[in-house]
């Protein structure tokens, strides 16, 4: 096993490393950072969790601190571009954590507050500038700051950016930086446009792969849990009024559906706190910090609001409905069972969500065991679904194939 020493680290990066108790380099750190620090571009097939941030962090202070500084210019001369504000704002808190030592300026821009600070912060010299890519261009267009200085530019869940509609906005930014420069991308999973975007933009990467999506449930525990879609509220009640969930994060597919699930078990006196995308960044950050400080217990979110959040005790996952894509639902058990520990999910499955449970197992290549909604609630009793009424339209054609095959 090595050491950070071995990777030849400079003095105040190994105090701020050991002040965070960080003893070894995680897998994709020991696989990616001796590439990173050779100046080699990268591509990194890594999820949250992995150490990834790191992974690509302390090799570009390193770098940074090799060479002087050009904030007298006021140019940043390294950019990370992620897909949302909750990610930007950990991966600032990060690098500060890691850079402590260093006479290096951290910053970061992100849409849905106010910019007048964000703006300032730049003008007054960064070396590092976390961004979402759609505040940056709009301040780029403005030409409020110039991306000519960047060496290393590093884009941080690119298939999480393609879901969300970013990739035309990274590609405009891309066509800004200069030819010389280091480029890092990571993705937990390689869809063909993240794949194109790699052809583009990196030069000759060095490939390094941690814990296919497939395999990366094997610290996390799941089950299934078959159940109608009206009984859903009341299972989840008595999930998390059976004292063994700890620290729980709930996923709605839907920002209603959060919301109501939020306003019912408050009803039934289970305190919670709420977070999707229409909440302001103020409530979403004050809910964050309440989850993570333990003075609420249960966290209901939707799949962009979540994303990459770095809660590291988080016991249980409870999808209350199953997301469309398998990749979200291998992101959302990727949620707990992090940094080695073992994580429980429970995945509610109704009978329209079928179909999204095989295209899950065949993804994971595994299937799901079945819990019974019994374990959690005696007295359980799967309520009939009752069955549509055809529409007018259904009834037409049924009588009109039905005539037919009677006169023929
Ligand atoms: P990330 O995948 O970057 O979100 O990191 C996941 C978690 O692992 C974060 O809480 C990091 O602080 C932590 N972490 C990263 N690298 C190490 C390390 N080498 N040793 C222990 N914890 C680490």
């Amino acid at each position: 096993m090595i050491h950070f020493e071995d990777l030849k680290f400079f003095q105040p990066i190994l105090r701020a490393l050991a002040e965070k108790g960080y003893e070894h380099p995680t897998d994709i750190q020991e696989q990616a950072m001796p590439h990173i620090l050779s100046g080699k571009d990268l591509l990194g097939i890594a999820q949250t969790g992995t150490g990834k941030t790191a992974a690509f962090a302390l090799p570009i202070l390193q770098h940074l601190s090799e060479e002087p500084s050009s904030r007298q210019t006021l140019l940043p001369r390294a950019l990370i571009l992620t897909p949302t504000r909750e990610l930007a704002l950990q991966t600032l808190a990060n690098l500060k954590h890691y850079g402590k030592y260093l006479p290096l300026k951290f910053g970061a821009v992100f849409g849905g507050v106010n910019e007048k600070p964000q703006i300032r912060e730049l003008k007054e010299g960064l070396d590092v500038l976390v961004a979402t890519p759609g505040r940056l261009l709009d301040l780029y267009h403005r030409k409020l700051f110039s991306l000519k200085g960047i060496r290393f530019c590093v884009l941080d869940e690119a298939d999480r950016m393609l879901d969300m509609g970013f990739l035309p906005d990274v590609r405009k930014i891309m066509k800004e930086l200069p030819s010389k420069r280091q480029t890092l991308l990571f993705s937990a999973t390689l869809p063909e446009e993240v794949e194109a975007l790699v052809h583009q933009f990196l030069n000759d990467p060095v490939r390094v792969e941690i814990t296919p999506p497939a395999t990366a449930a094997e610290t996390v525990e799941q089950h299934v849990i078959f159940v109608p879609k009206m009984q859903k509220q009341e299972l989840l009640q008595h999930i998390l009024s059976c004292g063994c969930c700890e620290k729980v994060l709930v996923f709605s597919k839907t920002k209603y559906g959060a919301d109501k699930i939020g306003r019912y078990l408050r009803k039934n006196d289970i305190p919670n706190c709420v977070l999707h995308g229409d909440k302001s960044q103020k409530e979403r950050q004050k809910s964050l910090k309440h989850f993570q400080d333990g003075d609420v217990h249960i966290l209901i979110a939707t799949d962009v609001a979540s994303r990459g959040i770095d809660i590291s005790d988080i016991s249980h996952v409870i999808n209350f409905d199953l997301p469309d894509e398998p990749e979200s639902y291998i992101h959302r058990i990727g949620r707990t069972g992090r940094a080695g520990k073992t994580g429980v999910t429970f995945s509610f499955c109704d009978a329209l969500e079928k179909r999204l449970l095989r295209a899950i197992e065949k993804k994971m290549q595994d299937r799901i065991p079945v819990l019974s909604a019994k374990e959690f609630w005696e007295d359980f009793v799967p309520v009939e679904v009752p069955k549509k009424e055809p529409s007018k339209q259904e009834k037409r054609r049924f009588y009109k194939a039905k005539h037919k095959r009677t006169h023929r």
